[in-house]
């Protein structure tokens, strides 16, 4: 049988500083553990405007299109940002995510124990904390007809439409569901049925799909506004929650930033089953392309880290070694290793990106 395929798209700034390390450890994969992946790398970003004049050419997304999963660092930089829209760089990003129909975002926040303190909330709010945002990334509001800015009278009026279709509802609700029988097996819908169509049609068709193919799994629903209130509360009480891409857009920082650093926020987008029964995927760390410690071996490589653990787990079937390469991340923070963005006292010394790689390969 063929190797399982991975795309790398580096990117700008930061990107490909991360993603090398990432290299190393796929390396360390091969060779230890007998897991050999078919890698490519192609450019996205600015790095690809530079040699093709757009953020990502067709022969990347046709590959991107074939690859069993593609790996992203980061795009933009502020040598982009003069240019014209159509060829910005996060238009690269974009293309791809809907080229290839990325319908379900998956963001993790997890307290890893030895960063509990580095959060400003309680510890005991966060310590222990697992938790799995999926947003619907490719309707609602962001993309509802009709929209611009009108003349209504004699003043202008800005419109934007919630639009959401059961089929669009029923796909995102079924990977929350099969998310959630990997894990705590528990699911909370959240939306505004209360003021809102598409959040009554939401609720119904989430709690169809349940009823008809997930019985199995506890499904709770919530209005958004409590969602919120309740995650900075108490969010060890949730285990993956399912919302609309705005409510998802909002809920999915707040939820980040209960954990401490953009370093350390991995995230993939999922789309339809592709011929070998596993989603389409894109795995990116949450962070930017980070221009101000660029080039300066200073970016924390765990948030791309462990995106790469989302592709063996999401993408490669390959659960236990994600669970591997979590471990040792975690072994590496509870041994006192930090790169500068996790230090919180003066005087201790921050190790290098590289360093950092290495300390995980070790682990
Ligand atoms: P973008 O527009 O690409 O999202 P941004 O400036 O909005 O860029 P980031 O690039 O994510 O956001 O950076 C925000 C801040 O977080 C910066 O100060 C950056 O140095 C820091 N940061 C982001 N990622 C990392 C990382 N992996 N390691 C250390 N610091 C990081
Ligand atoms: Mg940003």
């Amino acid at each position: 049988m063929a190797n399982p395929s991975l795309l790398i798209l580096p990117g700008d700034g930061i990107g490909p500083e991360v993603m090398a390390e990432v290299r190393k450890i796929i390396d360390w994969f091969g060779a230890k553990r007998g897991l050999v992946f078919d890698v490519s790398e192609d450019l996205v970003g600015g790095a690809a405007y530079d040699v093709h004049g757009v953020p990502l050419s067709d022969e990347t997304m046709a590959k991107a299109q074939e690859a069993d999963a593609v790996l992203l660092g980061a795009v933009g930089g502020p040598k982009y940002d003069k240019l014209d829209f159509s060829v910005k760089p996060e238009r690269g990003l974009l293309r791809l995510r809907k080229e290839m129909d990325l319908f379900s975002n998956l963001r993790p926040a997890q307290c890893f124990d030895a960063l509990a303190d580095f959060s400003s909330l309680k510890k005991d709010i966060i310590a222990g904390l697992d938790i799995m945002i999926v947003r619907e990334l490719t309707s609602g509001v962001y993309f509802g007809e009709p929209r611009g800015i009108f003349t209504e009278g004699n003043e202008r009026v800005g419109i934007n439409t919630q639009r959401y279709t059961e089929s669009e509802i029923a796909r995102v609700a079924r990977s929350a569901f099969e998310l959630a029988r990997r894990r705590g097996n528990k699911v909370c819908s959240m939306e505004k049925a209360n003021v809102m169509e598409s959040g009554i049609l939401w609720r119904e068709v989430v709690q169809e799909v349940h009823d008809k193919e997930y019985p199995d799994v506890e499904l709770s629903h919530m209005y958004a506004d409590n969602g919120a209130m309740q995650l900075v509360r108490w969010p060890k009480q949730f285990d993956v929650i399912v919302t609309d891409n705005l409510f998802g857009d909002v809920l999915s920082d707040c939820a980040a930033m209960l954990t401490g650093s953009l370093g350390m926020l991995p995230s993939a987008s999922l789309g339809a089953p592709m011929a070998n029964g596993r989603p389409k995927a894109l795995y990116e760390p949450v962070h930017g392309s980070a221009p101000d410690i660029a080039g300066q071996g200073k970016a924390n490589p765990i948030a791309c880290v462990l995106s790469f653990a989302m592709a063996l787990r999401y993408s490669f079937d390959q659960g236990n070694d994600a669970d591997r390469l979590e471990k040792a991340v975690e072994k590496v923070l509870a041994d006192g290793v930090r790169t500068a963005d996790l230090m919180q006292n003066a005087g201790e010394t921050p190790v290098s990106t590289s360093q950092m790689g290495d300390a995980i390969i070790a682990a």
